[in-house]
């Protein structure tokens, strides 16, 4: 796996991996990019077939929704379509055996704290087996766009376990107030759950060692955790084969996160 790897890029993940090694705390942001190897496209990504005229931003808003509750509808069943049987790639099963290694370490004062925070809606990180916490909702579940009231639909929290699953684009009622049904999904322009914004404010604020995976960090709030990270004496790490212009990232990996993260992991853990 490392001759796929840059004598540079070797020296960076030895660098980083070096860090990791004493951080007691870890706080670790992953996005679209880290789940792009399971073949799920990101943002930035063209879309394909029948939607290739519209862009994904112009979809995942209120305001779209608004205007045309069937258009939004019928783009995230086919979304959930794409999803739907993907599985986690090296980089989900590198987190979550990180996480799992760190949990198993005795004595428990001197685990080493890795807190994952996702802005991605699909279950990847779940069906790797990580506990993670969610920014931006999740894909397999809806709720009413009027009262909020949780839509018990077809589908099951994780995709391992879908037992009835229905693409249907025809647009669902709300039995309560007759509103429409919609992903629960926060969208762009919405603000974030605030119990998972304050689990990440807290990890983020007190970690040693800030990981950003797979994100463009062009979405606030969630792009500020890294800023936050190192004005409290973080270091930040980036992992994206495509860098940010972003001068605050201190060790840059540019790599794909499925080659970089189970290199990483083998030398934080030892094995
Ligand atoms: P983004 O689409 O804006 O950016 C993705 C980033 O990933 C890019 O910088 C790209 O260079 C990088 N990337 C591509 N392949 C990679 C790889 N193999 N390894 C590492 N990095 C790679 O995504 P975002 O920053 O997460 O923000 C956009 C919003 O889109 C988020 O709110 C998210 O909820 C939503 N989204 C989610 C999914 C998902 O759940 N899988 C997919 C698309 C978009
Ligand atoms: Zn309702």
């Amino acid at each position: 796996m490392l001759a796929e790897l840059s004598p540079e890029l070797i020296v960076e993940v030895q660098r980083a991996a070096i860090l990791l090694q004493t951080a007691s705390k870890v706080c670790i942001l992953t996005g679209a990019g880290v789940s792009a190897e399971s073949g799920i496209p990101t943002f930035r990504d063209k879309q394909t077939g029948l939607w290739e005229q519209y862009r994904a931003e112009d979809m995942a808003s209120p305001d779209a929704f608004e205007r045309d509750p069937q258009l939004v509808w019928s783009w995230y069943q086919w979304r959930r379509q794409l999803v739907y049987g993907t599985a986690p790639n090296p980089a989900h099963h590198a987190l979550a055996e990180w996480q799992q290694n760190a949990e198993a370490s005795k004595p428990p004062q001197t685990q080493q704290q890795i807190t994952l925070i996702t802005q991605n809606v699909d279950d990847l990180h779940e069906q790797a087996g990580s506990s993670v916490t969610h920014l931006h909702g999740n894909l397999w579940r809806n709720r009413c766009n009027n009262c909020d009231a949780p839509y018990d639909n077809e589908f099951e929290s994780s995709n391992v376990i879908h037992k009835k699953v229905s693409f249907d684009d025809k647009l669902i009622h709300c039995s309560h107030c007759d509103g429409y049904i919609r992903p629960d999904i926060v969208w762009f322009g919405e603000s974030l759950p605030v119990k998972a914004w304050q689990i990440a404010e807290s990890a983020a604020a007190n970690c040693e060692v800030f990981i950003s995976i797979g994100t463009s960090s062009l979405v606030y709030p969630a792009a500020g955790l890294a800023q936050l990270a190192q004005q409290n004496g973080a270091t930040v790490i980036e992992i994206n084969p495509n860098p940010t212009p972003n001068t605050m990232v201190d060790i840059t990996l540019a790599a794909p996160a499925g080659v970089v993260m189970p290199l990483l992991v083998k030398q934080v853990t030892n094995k």
